[in-house]
């Protein structure tokens, strides 16, 4: 059984990368809840958010791997690559379903960075979790569809040219499967402003530049419908794995930075004469966290190998994700612990990486529905909701 290739080159220069975005550079967006540009323009100029996208349409076509290298790095580092993750995975809707038009027409523009696709409008307010009764609805009229409705939680939207939106484009009928009847439409969010879609920012614990999005008849040319109407379930559903895959990757990342640091200040720490470290109230904690966050890793490395080998991973990526979510924000509390009281203030990083890490036990998906998911689909109980 091969391994998968870990890219010990692309770590490093990664790394090296992220060293020009040290703690003060993310500490001052955070107070300004500031988007960072500067970092997602040096990525975007070295190669990394197309990391993904085939030779063909001008970028690397390496395999989720090398993506998922790329961002356990950046987080290792202390970034957040929450800011552009998704430039690297949303197009994988586009590059699986969408027709040979519209992959000549977005994809070279995405592999440069001259066209931001990576707002993902999937969530609504009132249905939540449960996608497949979702509100927005796309009417076609004419060459166009008319969408209405809202989304929430949709990331990034003000810094991205394009939107992959699920949306309702047949009314749910009796007999009809919940799923069917959703498509996705790829929108052009610069025509959009301000003619049918308003953006509006939400605060949250982290900077994450989410916002809710409303479409109040906006008209989206029907040729930007990705694949066939009423499929879009489907096609959103195909490109969960890798997303969970390399969420996972960032919390691995996140947990190694975590103990890092946790250890490192644990040998220097002293505290009655002797370093905190050597009490074991300290090192335990931290050397759980570790020991998690390895068993996560192999996880990760399990669901890319069967990703890499054509299956589709359900159980592997969720369990990888919820695995190392786990263990960053194990990790997370096991730093504030033994920092105490520094712990909590700014210039040590670690209460932001901290509230940047809580995250992912909720997102893309909560651990409960993980949970679930391997309650019914691996082990065949019955399905609870
Ligand atoms: C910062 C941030 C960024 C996000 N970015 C995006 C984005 O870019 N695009 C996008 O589409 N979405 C995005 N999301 C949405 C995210 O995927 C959802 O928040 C998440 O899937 C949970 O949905 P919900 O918030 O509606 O919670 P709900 O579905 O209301 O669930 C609330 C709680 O109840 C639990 N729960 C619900 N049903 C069950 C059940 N049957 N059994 C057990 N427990 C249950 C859940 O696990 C959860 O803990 C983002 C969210 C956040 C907070």
């Amino acid at each position: 059984m091969a391994a998968v290739e870990t890219y010990a080159d692309i770590r490093d220069a990664v790394g090296k990368l992220c060293a020009q975005f040290p703690g003060p550079y993310w500490r001052d967006l955070d107070r300004r809840m500031a988007y960072p540009t500067d970092f997602v323009q040096a990525l975007t100029q070295a190669g990394y958010l197309s990391i993904l996208v085939p030779e063909e349409y001008g970028g690397s076509g390496l395999p989720l791997s090398a993506a998922a290298a790329v961002l356990e790095e950046i987080q290792h580092a202390g970034c957040n690559g929450g800011a552009c993750h998704a430039q690297m995975y949303t197009m994988g809707t586009l590059l699986r379903h969408g027709s040979d038009a519209q992959k000549q027409r977005w994809l070279p523009g995405i592999a440069d960075g001259s066209l931001r696709l990576q707002a993902f409008g999937v969530t609504e307010p009132t249905s939540g979790t449960d996608t497949s009764s979702l509100k927005t609805t796309a009417r076609l009229d004419g060459d166009h569809y008319v969408v209405k409705g809202q989304k929430i939680w949709t990331s990034r939207a003000e810094h991205s040219d394009l939107m992959l939106l699920l949306a309702r484009t047949t009314p749910r009928s009796e007999g009809m499967k919940r799923t069917e009847g959703l498509s996705v439409l790829l929108v052009d969010m610069r025509e959009a402003r301000g003619n049918g879609m308003t953006i509006r920012p939400i605060r949250t614990m982290m900077n994450h530049s989410t916002t809710e999005v409303f479409f109040d008849d906006l008209r989206v040319p029907a040729e930007n419908l990705v694949g066939e109407e009423g499929k879009g379930f489907r096609y959103i559903l195909s490109g969960m794995n890798a997303e969970r895959i390399l969420i996972a990757a960032e919390c691995v990342g996140d947990a190694r930075w975590f103990i890092e640091k946790a250890s490192a200040y644990a040998k220097d720490r002293h505290v009655f004469g002797r370093a905190i470290g050597q009490n074991q109230g300290v090192q335990f904690p931290i050397a759980k966290a570790y020991a998690d966050m390895r068993a996560a890793e192999l996880m990760v490395r399990e669901a890319l190998r069967l990703y890499e080998a054509g299956e589709n991973p359900g159980a592997e990526a969720n369990m990888a994700k919820m695995l190392a979510a786990d263990a960053s924000f194990a990790a997370a509390n096991a730093c504030v612990q033994t920092h105490g009281g520094f712990g909590f203030a700014e210039e040590y990083d670690i209460e932001r990486k901290f509230r940047e890490t809580r995250l992912y036990q909720v997102a893309p998906i909560s651990t409960n529905m993980i949970l679930s998911y391997i309650a019914e689909h691996v082990l065949g109980m019955p399905r609870s909701y």
